[in-house]
């Protein structure tokens, strides 16, 4: 039985998780992967996605829990299905043998033992990416150097305050910032293949949320110093989700005033490698069904 006590992110909750049950923990999760969903997905950047998807693995829980979290029913709400490490290991199989141009493990975090021990059981041949919210230890990190190929982190607040009320941790930034540098230091600079996808390296993505492009101004501040190790992705895609009661300017989408006005910092700094969304790209179409599909 994979039992331990767990201090895998940075709430570092010591929750005795099995492979069945955390009944005590922030995340709430148990060792023994929950999945929502694991196939071909075309909503991430073009070198990530390419022309044939992204085999995108959900993951389900959440060690952050943004009160906006787009993919609310199953971050807060945990829905999903369940699997052995030996499976998890087979879905990946089965979405390379699919044409997947990647592996993409989204919100993986809470589950680093068992993605360390499926991609022992199998590394694909196709790159790895890790996909998460940026709020991880440098200590869980370390377990994953040589097996993750690209690393997609977030990062989402420079101001505690805000990480605070919205994320319930106002350390954000003091650990997502030393996570991206580890990341970084473990994929190197991006390397694309001759198709433009990405093959290794580490993309910083950035949601801009609307009434706080000042914390998004001292986010881009910190990745112009960081920006010849990394690329920054421009997100616009910001879509009223989940119960935001208190949170009366998160009620509405972004405006075009607010998407300009970071869009221009950014090119101000100098911050050229990477992306910026279409404006005007919110909506809930990105957002797959989390139908239990290839679990
Ligand atoms: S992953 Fe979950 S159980 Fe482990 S420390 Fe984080 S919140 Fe606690």
């Amino acid at each position: 039985m994979n039992s331990y006590v767990c201090t895998l992110c940075p709430r570092q909750c010591g929750a005795r998780r099995t492979e069945t049950e955390n009944t005590t923990g922030y995340c709430g999760m148990p060792a023994q992967p929950v999945l929502a969903r694991a196939a071909l997905h075309y909503g991430e950047e073009p070198c990530i996605r390419g022309t044939c998807g992204s085999g995108t693995v959900f993951f389900s829980g959440c060690s952050l829990g943004c009160v906006y979290c787009q993919n609310t029913p199953i971050s807060h709400g945990r829905q999903g299905k369940p699997v052995t490490t030996e499976r998890l290991a087979d879905i990946f199989r089965e979405l390379e043998a699919a044409g997947a141009h990647n592996i993409n493990l989204v919100n993986p975090t809470h589950y680093a033992v068992s993605v360390r021990k499926a991609l022992k059981l199998y590394k694909p041949s196709i790159p790895v990416v890790y996909n998460t919210s940026g709020y991880e230890r440098t200590e869980t990190l370390h377990m994953l150097d040589g097996l993750v190929d690209v690393y997609l982190p977030d990062c989402k607040y420079v101001d505690s305050q805000l990480s605070a009320t919205l994320s319930g941790a106002p350390e954000y930034f003091l650990y997502t910032s030393a996570a991206i540098l580890e990341m970084a230091r473990q994929t190197g600079p991006v390397v694309l293949d001759e198709a433009g996808m990405m093959t290794k390296g580490t993309m910083v993505r950035h949601l801009v949320l609307p009434g706080h492009t000042k914390n998004s101004l001292a986010v881009l501040d910190w990745l112009a110093t960081i920006k010849d190790s990394v690329w920054v992705s421009l997100m616009f895609q910001y879509t009223p989700c989940g119960d935001l009661t208190g949170h009366k300017e998160l009620q509405r989408p972004l405006t075009r005033r607010e998407c300009e006005k970071v869009w221009q910092y950014m090119e101000c700094l100098g911050i050229t490698e990477g992306y910026v969304q279409e404006l005007g790209s919110t909506g809930t179409t990105m957002i797959p069904a989390f139908d239990l599909t290839g679990v």
